[in-house]
């Protein structure tokens, strides 16, 4: 018979052993016992294959590792509800709690000797009532950065570990709602109700659970649509100058899925609140906070909210994006978003790296956007497109945190200030500007009509350069740069009048067709609205054409181009 190892906390006396024994109905030769006073109390029966765990220890750990289980997805203010019941439970108890001694605090970065088990992205309660989220696990410290208690936190107060990590309230009530970095409302709309939580943090979808991009997400800004295309699923950066409409072109984005049943996430991160205030009374006004969520960290808050902000923004953006929705984020800006990680890191005294930003800052973006994706149907054929936005300092796209994003997004908007001073409202810089998947997801119609204009236009941007400092031009070098201006002309759009697909097909199929060849510059758009007019009102089969099929058949051409020698002949 195999050796038996009878185990316990305290030594047992001889009719103790004697009763295993007989209940084992082992022979007394093959038993041996053994003291671990670890086990605190029971015993440990093995025979070499199996083991049986009675002990205190054993019980304690399951306990654990089921409350562990029980409480990971539960947002701040309940965790700090069952930590107070446990604290209470404790008191009475024999048990110790282990904590740490805050040993510095300097907006809102801390300091806390002790906690030797803390561990990075670990919730930490700070005296017994704020949280705190560990960031850096130093020898002699562990460093931190604040989430709530931001003045009331003082050095000397304690740190306990939780073993649990920053939690957000997420699903469809976030919809209409402001809310700050933590999902707590801030519109003065009453309490939030929902009972689904999700981790701020949380990894990205694998390549497995991911396929490609195939389908149109429409911003209603007929340049974006037809020469920088987005996909349901895409990263596209917006990258501009101050002031050059970055922040507009994303929201007509948002006002654009009006009644397309995609649902949206703005995040505005160290921004005015006024800036944020106009957002959101534009998006109601418009109707399009129905299906909108936006998180606001504004300049006044601190690094720490600012930092986290994206995360949160994310998180709500997933839950529906899991549940099978198409989701739409934008993130204004990342560029504020790098300079809040680097308060941090510097207060945190890591190294400073490059532009004194911390090495890892490529790393919190990437994790950040690769959580956008396009599932695969398996997992439910969700998509999350984000919209990162990104500010440069004199057009310079090659500083560090810019020539990062781009990096890391899948292609980029470029938005240049000259040209928006020049009147060319959105201001692309199309010959910048790149959309490396949107292109497979364009409708046959418009991948017609844009790859028309795309030429048309680099030739015009070409000959312009040449003909800048003046001098005598042939005739057909007139004629392009005339088709150029007139292009550029027709693809000026005002703020939050988005475009539909159909609208920006004919608009740039009867522009590229020569229509105004013989009308000055000026004239276009008012000319242009009145053939629309034209076409929407004589021929209504044209746009039901276009969006039941999706090309331009030869019957529409042919009554588009009959249309166009008609107006030319008129003149
Ligand atoms: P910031 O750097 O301050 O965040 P931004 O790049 O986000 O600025 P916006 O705030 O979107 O730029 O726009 C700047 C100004 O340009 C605003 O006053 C806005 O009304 C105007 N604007 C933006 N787009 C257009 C447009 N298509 N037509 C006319 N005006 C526009
Ligand atoms: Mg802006």
């Amino acid at each position: 018979m195999a050796e038996i190892i009878v185990t316990s906390a305290k030594p047992l006396d001889e009719k103790k052993r004697k009763r295993i024994i007989e209940q084992l109905r082992a022979d007394a030769s093959s038993v041996t016992f053994l003291v671990d006073e670890s086990l605190i109390g029971g015993i440990i029966i093995s025979d070499g294959t199996k083991v049986l765990d009675g002990s205190v220890r054993g019980k304690l750990r399951e306990a654990s590792a089921a409350a562990k289980a029980r409480v990971y997805d539960k947002p701040l203010e309940h965790i700090l509800d069952e930590l107070k019941s446990e604290f209470v439970s404790f008191e009475g108890g024999n048990a110790c709690i282990e904590a740490g001694l805050i040993r510095s605090v300097t907006d809102g970065v801390i300091f806390v000797d002790g906690l030797p088990d803390a561990k990075v992205g670990e919730l930490l309660l700070v005296d017994k009532k704020y949280f705190a989220m560990v960031m850096n696990l130093n020898e002699e410290a562990v460093g931190a950065i604040l989430l709530t208690g931001l003045t009331e936190v003082r050095a000397g107060d304690t740190a306990q570990c939780t073993d649990r990590i920053v939690t957000v309230p997420v699903g469809e009530n976030l919809l209409g709602r402001v809310v700050d970095s933590l999902g707590v409302p801030v519109d003065g709309l009453g309490e939030l109700v929902t009972d689904t939580f999700r981790r701020a943090e949380s990894p990205a979808p694998s390549i497995l659970d991911r396929t490609k991009v195939s389908e149109p997400l429409y911003t209603g800004s007929k340049t974006v649509d037809a020469i920088v295309p987005i996909g349901k699923g895409q990263r596209e950066l917006v990258i501009g100058d101050r002031q050059t409409g970055k922040t507009s072109i994303c929201i007509d984005a948002i006002l654009n899925q009006k009644g397309k049943d995609v649902y949206c996430v703005y995040v505005a991160i160290g921004q005015k609140s006024s800036t944020i205030s106009d957002v959101v009374k534009k998006l109601r006004d418009y109707g399009a906070m129905a299906y909108t969520t936006v998180v606001a960290a504004t300049a006044s808050d601190s690094a720490p909210l600012q930092y986290i902000a994206p995360y949160t923004a994310t998180a709500m953006a997933e839950e529906l994006m899991y549940k099978g929705k198409d989701v739409l984020i934008v993130y204004d800006d990342l560029s504020k978003h790098a300079v809040a990680y680097r308060t941090i890191s510097l207060l945190l005294r890591r190294p400073a790296g490059r532009e004194a930003y911390p090495g890892d800052v490529f790393y919190i973006h990437s994790r950040l956007l690769e959580r956008s994706a396009k599932l695969s149907k398996k997992m439910g054929g969700g998509s999350l497109t984000a919209l990162p936005i990104i500010e440069t300092l004199g057009s310079d796209i090659s500083q560090y945190i810019p020539t990062n994003v781009i990096s890391i997004t899948d292609g980029q908007l470029f938005l240049e200030a000259e040209l928006f001073h020049a009147g060319v409202r959105p201001a692309v810089n199309v010959g910048l500007s790149v959309s490396r998947v949107g292109g497979s997801a364009q409708i046959p119609a418009m991948r017609e009509v844009a790859k028309g204009l795309k030429l048309d236009l680099a030739r015009y941007r070409e000959m312009a350069i040449f003909t800048q400092f003046g001098g005598d031009v042939d005739d057909d070098t007139k004629a392009v740069l005339d088709k150029g201006a007139k292009l550029t002309e027709m693809l000026i759009q005002p703020q939050g009048k988005p475009y539909s697909p159909e609208e920006e097909i004919l608009e740039i199929y009867i522009t590229s067709h020569g229509a105004f060849a013989g009308v000055p510059v000026k004239e276009v758009r008012k000319e242009l609205d009145r053939l629309m007019l034209e076409v929407r009102t004589s021929h209504p089969e044209v746009v039901s054409a276009i969006t039941a099929e999706g090309k331009l058949s030869a019957e529409t051409k042919a009554i588009l181009d009959a249309m166009i020698e008609a107006y030319k002949d008129k003149q």
